[in-house]
């Protein structure tokens, strides 16, 4: 029997993908399918059974629309956000805390053992957080209309449609006073929300940034135009929230999915932000990357600090490094910490970082890893110049580049700790880090074992999980 569209069937939900949708199979006694055709279910979670709808059919497998629980999984919550289901934000929601933390250590040990060929790896349990909610510093928050009135709030699964909600469980309370006075702003003066489909209007998203340590506030409103009329009106009601440090606009006037444009115009303040992590005090301007989870980045730091062993003597590379986050987080520590960033704004930020806190024993590198770092390396005229303790690296999800792990290698360090976004691209760096027998002159071969991996969930209700890992070098 053919799978079709439309068809409702009941299946027992057995695995979790990836993005964390429910599988279930449809039986092989309807189908007559020796192993069954898998189907794909947002809002399901293992054990449930449940009735589904047939909404799109693949080849060899299908995607299906949650109808029903027939039999919940004792694993199950009713969501406390309520509007969970619309939302393309939190894909978790429906199961318990403890159960997505164990789902997220399965992932990684999957990823290791599978895509990374490491055979016994264990994987300890996902470090979670106390009360996942409310944890996220950055919003970016759609604005549009609907039925001749401002709606603002979030985008509803895989599409564009705005779904009016003021209130967020994941983000700050603050922000829904602030949106309140954006939208009230723009009712009063006549201010349109974007069209998207037509790119007329002028409000498209607001960024908040909250420091969670400091309560300082920043405010961007991205606009589709050079500039907003009546600003002043804005930024007086803006400035009647306590915190409130910069507010400014983002210039984007294109016709894109990508949120911020490049000009920034400010209304009041500094135009950024600042926090802390640890001890250490971060500027953090609109544009540049800061980890949205403060209290979780300081699990995750703390797990990398420990795994890099620093005992103030080390010379450090800190690949990837953004703002400086992980650089001055070390830099207490080492001897020296060197760090490479692609964007130049970021750069500039981890400098100014630097200065701000004291840490002159850093230095900063624009440009890719993987072209700074072998430059670097080809102008050292000794094998002890080019000689790195610990080598630290953050890349984005696509993971790292051959070149840059070769050059890795090559520096002979003691130890490489890896901090991943995706567990997948790090299991195909560590299998070629450990696969690699390198040898640089006179010690003779070595290699590049793991010793720890640890799992910290970063995105509570969503399904992606950070991963820190320490890789050992042992001499053949
Ligand atoms: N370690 C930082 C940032 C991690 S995010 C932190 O924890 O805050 C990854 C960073 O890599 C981003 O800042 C991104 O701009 C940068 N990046 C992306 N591709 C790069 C490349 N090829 N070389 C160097 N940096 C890159």
């Amino acid at each position: 029997m053919e799978v079709k569209k439309n068809q409702d069937y009941i299946v027992t939900i057995e695995d979790l993908s990836v993005e964390g949708e429910g599988i279930g199979k449809i039986s092989e006694g309807e189908l007559g399918n020796e192993n069954g055709f898998p189907l794909f279910i947002k809002d399901t979670v293992i054990g449930d059974v449940a009735k589904v709808r047939v909404i799109k059919v693949k080849k060899n497998y299908g995607y299906g629309r949650l109808m029903e629980i027939i039999t919940p999984s004792p694993n199950r919550v009713k969501p406390l956000c309520p509007v969970a289901r619309q939302c393309g934000g939190c894909t978790l929601q429906c199961m318990t805390y403890e159960e997505q933390l164990k789902f997220k250590r399965r992932k990684v040990e999957n990823n290791l053992r599978r895509i990374g060929g490491l055979k016994d790896i264990e994987v300890p349990m996902t470090l979670g957080m106390e009360k996942p909610w409310r944890y996220r510093n950055k919003a970016q928050v759609p604005f549009g209309s609907d039925k001749g009135g401002i709606c603002a709030g979030f985008y509803a699964g895989r599409t564009h449609t705005i779904i009016d909600s003021e209130d967020c469980l994941i983000a700050p309370e603050i922000n829904q006073t602030i949106i309140r006075e954006i939208k009230s702003f723009m009712e009063e003066y006549h201010v349109a929300p974007y069209d998207e489909e037509r790119g007329t209007g002028i409000v498209r998203h607001a960024l908040i940034r909250v420091g969670f340590h400091t309560g300082q506030i920043l405010v961007c409103l991205v606009i589709n135009a050079d500039s907003l009329p009546h600003a002043d009106k804005l930024t007086e009601r803006l400035l009647k929230i306590q915190g409130m440090t910069s507010v400014c606009l983002n210039i984007n006037k294109k016709k894109t999915n990508v949120i911020l444009g490049e000009k920034v115009v400010n209304l009041f303040g500094p135009g950024y932000l600042e926090d802390k992590i640890g001890e250490v005090t971060f500027q953090i301007s609109p544009q540049s990357f800061f980890q949205v989870n403060p209290s979780q980045t300081e699990v995750l730091y703390k797990k990398a600090l420990e795994f890099a062993g620093l005992t103030g003597q080390e010379t450090v590379w800190d690949l990837y490094c953004g703002i400086g986050t992980i650089s001055l987080f070390l830099a207490r520590s080492a001897k020296k910490v060197y760090g490479v960033e692609i964007i130049p704004a970021a750069i500039e930020d981890a400098r100014g970082n630097a200065a701000r806190n004291g840490l002159d024993n850093t230095e900063f590198f624009v440009g890719k890893a993987e072209e700074v770092l072998p430059e670097w390396y080809e102008k050292r005229d000794s094998k002890e110049e080019r000689h790195a303790d610990v080598i630290v690296v953050d890349p984005p999800r696509k993971g790292c580049d051959s070149v840059l792990l070769d050059t890795i290698t090559a520096m002979h360090p003691d130890r490489i700790v890896y901090v991943s976004c995706d567990s997948a691209t790090l299991a195909r760096d560590l299998k070629y880090l450990t696969e690699k027998v390198c040898n640089e002159g006179k010690e003779g071969e070595y290699r590049y074992q793991v010793e720890k991996v640890q799992p910290v969930d970063m995105f509570p209700w969503s399904a992606h999980v950070e991963t820190v890992v320490l890789l050992q070098r042992k001499n053949m």
